[in-house]
């Protein structure tokens, strides 16, 4: 049904493309469900009806604190020259995918902007909650003030220094500034994560084991350690691309050629002579110099074998407006970044005629041989 790769278009904000992924749809229901039993049966307890719409209320104020928390870091990124800046919203919190920042200045601002966000809204939250307190509208003063407490505690948890939180990105802004070195500065954050979410899963285990009825407390720590411990783990691989792939051109990623094909070329030919035999995984498709789309080996094989001969490479391509694009001579870890999800990214010169498909498989070889040399202490393979 859904796929966590590919997440729903929900629209635009300030400019901002929003999308959320199919797993918040659940976090959705379950904020809504855990408000609605604590206006319910909470301190208070209220009729069905005011319960229902104080949750709906409830859910809807604090996942749009979420969402403007990512807003304020996209446009802020905006602000200081990030392109490409796209929020997703996923089942814990949010995410905002923008271009690298260019120094640690970007960097620190456009990370502030997010817990702060959240600390403006608590404050006018309290606001709303003392007017509707002093107006006697008891359900809005009471909405009002547990959503400023959710604020407050989203900005500030945001704000403990360890990657991948906020916090962490402030302090590598600060370590990159200082050191002058990125690298240096992501995994001194990356430590810090990992500290805190090895403390975080001893705390859930602990009080999981030891205190009476803390089995779902304690597993709720237990989890945001493992996700930080996990997040920890992919800052590290950031700093190792940093180190490693930043400042060579993208064509190292190219490991493999394969020959344009002509869109009336037979899927049977192209399974037998250059899938299989050649064990390639994508091919351009060529008329008259130009290109119009590349064929993944995936495609080609999913076509059932009685079928390959009277299919053509133009009725299981992939049109070229479908696949990213790379110029031979640019950053490979900004080619990297535009891969993305994408099965293949095509490498193109600068009159924009197509020089290779670059599959995913072919990445992790080049990957692999790019660490390999570094640590041979080969450090300019591919200049
Ligand atoms: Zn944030």
């Amino acid at each position: 049904m859904f796929s966590t790769r590919h997440p729903i278009r929900l629209g635009r904000i300030l400019g901002v493309p929003v999308e959320i992924a199919p797993t918040w749809i659940l976090l959705t229901l379950l904020v809504l469900w855990s408000f609605w039993e604590r206006y319910a049966t909470g301190f208070g307890h209220r009729s069905t009806g005011v319960a229902v719409a104080m949750a709906l209320v409830a859910t809807v104020v604090f996942l749009g604190s979420v969402l403007l928390h990512e807003v304020g870091h996209a446009l802020v990124g905006r602000m200081r020259g990030m392109r490409q800046a796209v929020i997703t919203l996923y089942l814990f919190g949010g995410a905002t995918n923008a271009s690298d920042p260019a120094g640690p200045a970007d960097e620190f601002l456009m990370t502030l902007a997010g817990p702060s966000v959240n600390l403006l809204l608590a404050l006018g939250l309290w606001g709303v909650q003392v007017l509707a307190t002093h107006g006697r509208i008891d359900a809005v003063a009471q909405v009002a003030g547990e959503a400023a407490w959710l604020n407050l505690l989203l900005g500030a948890f945001n704000l403990v220094p360890a990657s991948p939180l906020d916090g962490g990105r402030i302090l590598e802004a600060v370590v990159w500034r200082v050191t002058k070195s990125r690298p240096q500065a992501i995994r001194v954050g990356a430590a810090a994560g990992a500290g805190l979410g090895a403390l975080l899963m001893s705390y859930g285990l602990l009080e999981m084991l030891l205190v009476r009825g803390g089995l779902i407390g304690g597993l709720w720590f237990g989890l945001i350690g493992y996700m930080l411990l996990e997040g920890a783990r992919g800052e590290r691989t950031r700093a190792w691309l940093e180190q490693v792939v930043r400042g060579r051109p993208a064509r190292i990623l190219l490991t493999e050629h394969a020959e344009p094909v002509t869109p009336d070329t037979s899927v049977g030919w192209l399974v037998g002579s250059e899938f299989v035999r050649h064990h390639v995984d994508a091919v351009p498709v060529e008329q008259n110099g130009e290109t119009l789309g590349v064929v993944l080996a995936e495609d080609a094989l999913g076509v059932p074998a009685g079928e390959r001969f009277y299919r053509t490479a133009a009725d299981v391509m992939r049109p070229l407006s479908e696949v990213p694009t790379a110029r031979g001579d640019e950053d490979a870890l900004d080619a990297l970044h535009r891969l993305g999800d994408h099965p293949v990214l095509l490498l193109v010169d600068g009159h924009g005629r197509v020089h290779g498909a670059i599959s995913r498989r072919q990445v992790g070889m080049a990957l692999d041989r790019v660490g390999l040399a570094a640590s041979a202490g080969i450090t300019r393979l591919g200049r």
